[in-house]
């Protein structure tokens, strides 16, 4: 098997809140118990969703928290070329099409039905680029290390889009064209990203790129039992080490490592070592209703 390559891949919509730590904790531990390389990746791919210094912030949380990562940081705001070539690529293969359809005209059906595959319905509107789901039909099946064997019909999934009207490029395409440009074989990530797995393997089976192994992490919910989130204003991580030592324990207790009681206070490098190198992902039930609870 190849040499681990793992990664976090915060959008910088706002600093970190609890909910990010604990993503960002279990892909750094899995990374780190595997000696293996953990990168980080800004997903800025939509500007106006991030404001200034929101990227800095994260960068010094992390530190803060003592999660180091590997290497330069990459930045998704500098890398339309690649994902220009991306989208060629998949066009060059009949793979994707223009659309000028607005989702008022589809509203009545579940999912884009394709009407611009053969041709753009108005040319003379503006367009996004869509993937064509309709071609070589598989179900999308892969193992997900906690969740277990997950497969999806294509025919429900439809036509993802890979660039939006306004010009900027798609999430999902962005994530699929990084992963693989960075060599990234495993993907650990919260479980609200797990329903736009299956649109990135159907992309990285038309772009012929390796699939990264997944594990979904259980999402952590707020006292109000909903998913913590900067929508709900959860509060951001704290800048200094000494404040993130207690948060660090509580986010370790959470991920079901049991970290010690006498370590609650300990410098977050100790108790990162610690963590590592007992780090036992299994120990979190793979149980999809499971939600894991900020205030435990
Ligand atoms: N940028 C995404 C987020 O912050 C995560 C993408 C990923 O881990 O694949 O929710």
């Amino acid at each position: 098997m190849s040499a681990y390559r793992g990664r976090f891949a915060p959008t910088p919509s706002g600093p970190l809140h609890f909910g990010s730590l604990v993503a960002a904790l279990a892909s750094f531990l899995d990374a780190r118990h595997a000696r293996g390389h953990w990168g980080l990746r800004i997903e800025d791919v939509d500007p106006p969703r991030c404001p200034p210094g929101a990227a800095d912030a994260i960068l010094r949380q992390l530190e803060a928290f003592g999660l180091h990562w590997d290497g330069p940081v990459a930045w998704q705001s500098e890398r339309d070329d690649a994902y220009a070539a991306a989208l060629a690529r998949l066009e060059a293969r009949g793979l994707a099409y223009p659309c000028s359809c607005s989702r008022k005209q589809w509203r009545d059906h579940a999912i884009y039905p394709g009407w611009c595959r053969d041709g753009v319905c108005e040319p003379q509107q503006p367009q996004a680029w869509r993937l064509r789901s309709d071609l070589g039909l598989r179900p999308v099946r892969w193992q997900d290390r906690l969740f277990g064997p997950q497969t999806f019909d294509p025919a429900e999934l439809g036509d993802v889009v890979l660039k939006r009207k306004d010009g900027l490029w798609a999430y999902q395409l962005a994530v699929v064209v990084d992963d693989a440009d960075q060599g990234i074989n495993e993907v650990v990530r919260g479980a609200d990203l797990l329903d736009n797995t299956p649109w990135q393997r159907q992309l990285q089976h038309a772009l012929g790129l390796p699939e990264p192994r997944y594990l979904h992490l259980p999402l952590v919910m707020g006292d109000d039992g909903q998913k913590l989130s900067k929508q709900n204003l959860a509060p951001a991580l704290p800048e200094a080490e000494p404040e993130a030592r207690p948060l660090l324990h509580r986010a370790l207790t959470l991920l079901d490592q049991a970290p010690p009681a006498a370590l609650a206070e300990a410098p977050v490098a100790e108790q990162l070592e610690h963590a590592i190198a007992r780090w036992a992902p299994w120990r979190l039930r793979a149980d999809p209703e499971r939600h894991l609870t900020a205030a435990d």
